[in-house]
C-alpha cells in the first residue's frame, strides 16, 4: 500500500463515521489551538464543555491576551495542568504583539510560541491552514510504531524523529487536517494500547506489526516511574462564616487557591506547627486523594477554629460563595465540600 493509498483508505474510514467533536467543525485557528491545548491531557468528552465555555468567555486571541489571570484560571478549573492555561495566555500576548493578533500559519512559527510543541503546531497548521504536516500525539505515535514496525524504545530522540518522519511522509497534500484527525481517531478507537482491533482497521494491509503479529508489544516503552506518594494535612480554618484560603506560589498549581496544607503533617498539632497557625482543633473532616502525573496527595482534612481573623500574606478569608468564585484545583474538591458543609453550621468563638 503506497502512502496515497494509505491516506485514501484511512480517510474513507474516517468519513464513514468519526466522532462529532465541535472543534472539527471549524477552521478557526484560535478555536482549534484552544481545543488542542485542552486535549493534551484531557479526554475529548470532558473537553467539549470547557471548550465551549472558554470560547464564549474569551472569544478571540486578544480577549485571551487581556484576560485577568484569576478569570483565566477559573475558566480552566477542573481541567488540571494549569501551566497550559498560563502558556496559552503568554502565547496570545505574543500573537497580539508579534503577529497582529492572528495565529501564524507555519508550523515552525507556531512552535516558537510558548506552550506550543511540535504536536500542537502540526495540528493547528494542518487543521486550520491546510499545511501538509503531521501532528504526532501518543495515539499517532502508537499507530506509526506499529504500521512502520518500529521496535525500539519510542522515547529515544532518534526514534521519535524516525516516527515523525514516517508520519510526515504519510500526510497527503489534500485534507492534511482530516488525515491527522483520522490518525488520532484510529489510535483512539481501533489501534488502541494493548490489543488493537486489527480486523476493523482500514490500513492493516500496510501494517508491519499486523503482519508480524506483535502489535500488542508495540510501541516499546520504558516502564514509567512509580508516582511519589505524599501525605498531607489540610487545614480548614474558620472564623465566623468564613474560611481561610491561600494563594499558591509553588510552581505546581501556581496562582490557584487552596486550603492551607503541609507535607507530612497529617495530625492536627503537626499541621498547625507546619503552617505556623494558632487555632483550636474542631475535628476531622475526612480523607481525600488526588493523583497528579508524578505524585499522589493522600490528604487528611482537619477543621480548626481561628482565635482571631488572622492576617496572613497570600491568604484571604472567604465565605461559601467566595469559595466558588476563586479558582481551586481539583485536589481541593473534597476540602471545599467539607468547608461548605461546615459553613452551614453555626459555631461560637471562644
Ligand atoms: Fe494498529 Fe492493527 Fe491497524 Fe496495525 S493493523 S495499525 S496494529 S489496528
Amino acid at each position: 500500500m503506497s502512502a496515497p493509498d494509505f491516506a485514501a483508505a484511512l480517510l474513507a474510514w474516517y468519513d464513514a463515521g468519526h466522532r462529532a467533536l465541535p472543534w472539527r467543525d471549524t477552521r478557526d485557528p484560535y478555536a482549534i489551538w484552544v481545543s488542542e491545548v485542552m486535549l493534551q491531557q484531557t479526554r475529548a468528552e470532558t473537553v467539549i464543555g470547557y471548550y465551549q465555555h472558554f470560547l464564549k468567555r474569551f472569544p478571540s486571541v486578544s480577549a485571551l491576551a487581556d484576560a485577568p489571570e484569576q478569570e483565566l484560571l477559573k475558566a480552566w478549573e477542573g481541567l488540571g495542568y494549569y501551566s497550559r492555561a498560563r502558556n496559552l495566555q503568554k502565547a496570545a500576548k505574543r500573537i497580539v504583539s508579534e503577529h497582529g493578533g492572528s495565529l501564524p500559519s507555519d508550523a515552525h512559527a507556531l512552535a516558537a510560541l510558548p506552550g506550543i510543541g511540535p504536536y500542537t503546531a502540526g495540528a493547528v497548521a494542518s487543521m486550520a491552514f491546510g499545511q501538509c504536516t503531521a501532528a504526532v500525539d501518543g495515539n499517532v505515535e502508537r499507530v506509526i510504531a506499529r504500521v512502520a514496525g518500529i521496535r525500539e524504545e519510542v522515547t529515544v530522540p532518534s526514534v521519535r524523529r524516525a516516527i515523525r518522519a514516517h508520519a510526515d511522509a504519510l500526510v497527503p497534500a489534500e485534507r492534511p487536517g482530516d488525515f491527522n484527525n483520522a490518525m488520532m481517531e484510529l489510535g483512539a478507537r481501533v489501534c488502541v494500547p494493548g490489543t488493537p482491533d486489527c480486523e476493523a482497521c482500514p490500513v492493516r494491509a500496510r501494517c508491519d506489526a499486523h503482519r508480524e503479529g506483535d502489535a500488542d508489544a508495540l510501541p516499546v516503552k520504558r516502564r514509567a516511574r512509580a508516582p511519589l506518594v505524599e501525605n498531607r494535612g489540610v487545614a480548614i480554618v474558620r472564623w465566623g462564616g468564613r474560611v481561610l484560603v491561600q494563594r499558591r506560589s509553588e510552581r505546581m498549581l501556581n496562582g490557584m487557591w487552596q486550603f492551607p496544607n503541609a507535607l507530612n503533617a497529617s495530625q492536627p498539632d503537626a499541621l498547625l506547627r507546619a503552617l505556623r497557625l494558632s487555632a483550636e482543633w474542631a475535628g476531622e473532616a475526612g480523607e481525600a486523594k488526588h493523583v497528579f502525573t508524578h505524585r499522589v496527595w493522600e490528604m487528611r482534612l482537619h477543621k480548626f477554629i481561628a482565635q482571631s481573623p488572622l492576617e496572613i500574606s497570600e491568604c484571604r478569608w472567604v465565605d461559601a460563595s467566595g469559595l466558588d468564585e476563586l479558582p481551586l484545583p481539583t485536589a481541593m474538591r473534597a476540602a471545599k465540600k467539607a468547608a461548605k458543609d461546615w459553613l452551614k453550621e453555626d459555631i461560637t468563638h471562644a
